[in-house]
């Protein structure tokens, strides 16, 4: 499938103006309003989202690493903020993309080494395939150390329905690769026959395969040395390739030793680009032109040699942040923070904070139940901190009293959510009415971890009158506070 800004090549009669141009040449969709975090955000149709990845440091560190470029707006980088307590994370990564539900986008599995932590990356892939329905196209950006690493992983991406696997690798040869990419000592895929072997593991498994070759003068810098990485490749039996210029970075950057490095080791791809096109429109001996795809910071050239789809790439930072500027939402960056950027520098374009702390989603989940309008009050724990959210209290589960009306309602709702609903340890029945579970005081919705119990008899308070003078926190009804007390008490005593 082409991006949707793919020009052919039989309507490019002058690649050069494309060239000049540049990302210039993308032609937006219109954008769409969503709510997120309760703020109306413009959202760009056809925009990728980025969990950013950073379950551990990466264990590669790369002369040119875009991870290590501090803007001169940012006051800290994700790189730096390693991914804590995961069970939070995940939480808050669920509601992000709860809330993002219906909105297509891509999954852009980036940031710096998704595959350096399997269990994480695992975990993060159980969660993509519960949001089936929201990532079309699912990419995975790596060095490859896990894929070579964790014989789990290939399959665990074939299960999650990845698209493609972009694959960087500066140079065949080990040790000339190495001296820009300095793999970790104990990273097996520095050498030459691991780096094969994840290749050939990736294509046998059927993942679309894209090698991706940062041009730089250390490395590959003339055609030549296009040429010769291309005839490895296709030996391989891979069928794309990518070389990208480094980014120009304008002054958006603190000077620091990556920028110094990408200053002095930049091969322009334009001048590549005239060399296997040149004006007059005859390409390069062996070499077949495609079209042209402009993205709304990047430009490129597709071309096919032998069997292999080549593609010729530059990037602009400064085009990518004159647009982000915009208004328009055009990337979706997911943060160790729990922030939902528009961007991938943590503290610009915040757009929402997902709390994936307990108490957080238990509050999450009452606030849904109030937006549907049924009649409950929420007591126990989660209803005195609602009352005083500065008590340091564990939540382990929800109650709330029921409206006796809610009881079928409040099943259906719980359902509809993927809740398991019981009755006494007893599967709710489809077939079954209020009458059918009257004795029996409560019924308990378990989703997930989280579990909710709701009381529709209730032996010595009115459910009604709790309901009517409840009062409202964090958009959740509560029980006022003295019945409350009584009833937390009441439990404590029959527990003693
Ligand atoms: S593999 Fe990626 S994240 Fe790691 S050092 Fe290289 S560019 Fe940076």
């Amino acid at each position: 499938m082409r991006p949707n800004q793919f020009r052919h090549a039989s309507v490019v009669t002058n690649p050069g103006e494309y060239r000049e141009g540049r990302w210039r040449t993308f032609e937006p969709r219109a954008p769409i309003e969503r709510v997120l975090g309760g703020k109306p955000t413009l959202l760009r149709p056809g925009l990728t989202f980025t969990p950013y990845a950073n379950p551990t440091p990466c264990n590669a560190h790369c002369a040119f690493c875009s991870e290590e470029l501090l803007r001169l707006d940012a006051t800290r980088l994700s790189a730096k903020t390693p991914i804590g307590d995961r069970p939070s994370y995940f939480a808050a990564l669920d509601a992000a993309l709860t809330e993002l539900a219906g909105f297509e986008m891509g999954l852009s599995l980036s940031g710096l080494e998704a595959t350096s932590d399997p269990e994480w990356l695992l975990q993060l892939l159980a969660l993509v395939k519960r949001h089936d329905a929201l990532f079309p196209e699912r990419v995975l950006y790596t060095n490859g150390s896990g894929l070579h690493a964790d014989a789990r992983l290939i399959p665990a991406l074939v299960d999650a329905r990845f698209t493609r696997v972009e694959l960087s690798r500066c140079h065949f040869d080990e040790q000339v690769n190495h001296r820009v990419m300095r793999f970790d000592r104990d990273v097996e895929i520095r050498a030459r026959g691991a780096f094969e072997e994840t290749v050939r593991r990736v294509l046998a498994a059927g993942l679309d395969l894209k090698l991706v070759c940062i041009l730089n003068r250390q490395a590959v810098a003339t055609l030549d040395d296009v040429e010769r990485y291309l005839d490895d490749a296709a030996a391989l039996g891979v069928q794309r390739v990518v070389f990208r210029s480094l980014s120009e970075l304008g002054t958006l950057y603190r000077e620091n030793r990556e920028t110094r490095w990408i200053a002095q080791q930049r091969v322009s791809v334009r001048e590549l680009m005239d060399q296997v096109l040149p004006e007059g429109g005859v390409a390069r001996a062996g070499w077949t032109f495609e079209g042209v795809t402009s993205g709304y910071y990047y430009y490129n050239e597709v071309y096919r040699r032998g069997g292999v789809e080549v593609v010729l790439e530059g990037a602009s930072y400064v085009a990518h942040h004159d647009e982000v500027q915009a208004g328009v939402v055009q990337k979706l960056v997911f943060h160790s923070t729990g922030e939902l950027c528009g961007d991938w520098v943590p503290n610009a374009q915040v757009l929402a904070k997902y709390d994936g702390a307990p108490r957080a989603r238990h509050v999450r989940l009452l606030k849904s139940l109030a937006e549907t309008k049924l009649p409950f009050v929420t007591y126990g724990t989660a209803g005195l901190l609602l009352l005083h959210p500065e008590l340091e209290l564990t939540i382990k589960d929800s109650d709330i009293l029921l409206g006796p009306e809610a009881l079928l309602p409040f099943v259906q709702w719980a359902q509809s959510r993927g809740a398991q609903v019981t009755s006494w340890s007893e599967p709710w029945n489809a077939q079954w009415t209020a009458a059918d579970v009257a004795g029996r005081f409560y019924i308990r919705a378990t989703f997930g971890d989280l579990q909710l119990d709701a009381t529709y008899e209730e032996p010595d308070f009115s459910i009604p009158t709790l309901i009517r003078e409840a009062t409202w926190h964090e958009g959740v009804p509560v029980c006022p506070e003295g019945p409350l007390l009584a009833m937390k008490e009441r439990k404590r005593v029959r527990r003693d």
